[in-house]
């Protein structure tokens, strides 16, 4: 996975310094990239001896899938890192073609509190390689994937330089070359990291996750990380002017808390005139947490009110319910199994003592 972090200048360096001419990293990134081949011995168009000697120095570093729950609707896998660490990511079916939902992040320090990511905090930051190895495995079992979203596992503006890194191999004309406008960053609303963004000269697509109309529901819902309503949406605007795009904002609904008509209403003035598209999400039950699922009677008067506001908004269909499978579920399912083992292994172990 290493090396699929390596943006093309990079590999260059890479295989300058081991005297080979430029244009092997040029067909090497072709191969990682734009062919998804991750096997060297296939690396038909490069000498022997590089192959050998890429495989010798990254060829067991590999992602692997440890777990997986869904459907063809949508396809959650649990990825094995290097160290140990695992994260999440989805593969969703959508009437235009796939979508692929990666991580930025193992666990996120941002901590909603309706978010089973957050639930233990920051483990660390994802390298570009890691954020590029979700993708590479859900190409290699899905095929062609039209649009990608970090909207895993993790805030992608608190590990920017690794999730720019990431969205910039992703987007290469040399390699896969995703459009840039069917990449997005969803983030919880880091004014500093939505102004570095815009700084860099890229075009993504911008989501401001925002869950309330107001500062004080926000604080109770997002206690670790509240910038201003106000703020988080002016640099949110000010980046999608600046790079030609339109904005989205992304709500989780949560029955008896944000919900109401009133609510909608609020959030309609408060997104109106930055034009934004709203993504309704419906709760998704978590484990630990006392938040309700919307009765879709709700979720349907929600977004008609946004409608009858003037506001382009949508209800996303959630899914894995039964799998219980909601964004960073996976990974607490897995840390719970591995407990009980050890749970086990100890009794086991006072038994043998008996
Ligand atoms: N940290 C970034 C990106 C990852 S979270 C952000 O917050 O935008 C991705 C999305 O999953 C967010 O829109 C978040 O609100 C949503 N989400 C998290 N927990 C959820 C749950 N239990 N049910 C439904 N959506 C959830
Ligand atoms: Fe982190 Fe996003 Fe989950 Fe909030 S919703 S805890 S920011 S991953």
């Amino acid at each position: 996975m290493r090396l699929l972090g390596y943006p093309l200048a990079e590999l260059e360096a890479l295989l300058r310094g081991w005297g080979e001419p430029a244009y092997r990293a040029r067909q090497l990134f072709e191969w990682l990239h734009r062919h998804n081949e991750l096997r060297f011995s296939c690396m038909t168009s490069l000498p022997g001896p590089l192959r050998a000697r890429l495989e010798a120095d990254f060829g067991t570093d590999r992602p692997t899938v440890l777990d997986h729950t869904g459907d063809d609707d949508a396809r959650k896998l649990l990825i094995g890192l290097a160290d140990g660490e695992r994260v999440e990511s989805v593969l969703m079916g959508r009437p235009w073609g796939q979508a692929a939902c990666v991580s930025s992040q193992v666990g996120c320090p941002v901590g909603c509190v309706f978010c089973a990511s957050g639930r233990d905090g920051l483990a660390r930051n994802l390298a570009a390689g890691e954020i590029v190895g979700q993708l590479s495995i859900l190409r290699a079992m899905a095929g062609p994937i039209r649009r990608v979203v970090f909207m895993g596992m993790g805030e992608p503006l608190l590990n920017l330089e690794e999730s720019l890194t990431a969205a910039r191999i992703i987007t290469d004309r040399n390699g896969w070359a995703l459009p840039t406008r069917n990449l997005t960053f969803s983030t919880i609303g880091i004014v500093r990291g939505i102004r570095a963004l815009a700084g860099s000269g890229d075009r993504f697509r911008l989501a401001l996750s925002l869950h309330a109309a107001d500062d004080t529901l926000r604080r109770e819902l997002v206690p670790r990380w509240s910038e201003p309503l106000r703020d988080v949406l002016r640099a949110g605007t000010e980046y999608a002017e600046a790079v030609g795009r339109r904005l989205t904002v992304a709500y989780v609904l949560l029955g008896g808390v944000n919900d109401s008509t009133l609510d909608a209403r609020s959030l309609a003035a408060l997104v109106g005139p930055a034009r934004a598209l709203v993504n309704v999400i419906p709760f998704n039950p978590v484990p630990g947490t006392s938040f309700e699922r919307p009765t879709p009677a709700r979720v349907a008067k929600f977004v008609a009110c946004l409608h009858e506001a003037g506001i382009r908004a949508s209800a996303r269909r959630s899914v894995g319910l039964a799998s219980e499978a909601a964004c960073g579920q996976l990974r607490r399912r897995a840390a719970r199994c591995a407990e009980a083992d050890d749970r086990c292994t100890d009794a086991q172990t006072k038994e043998d003592d008996r």
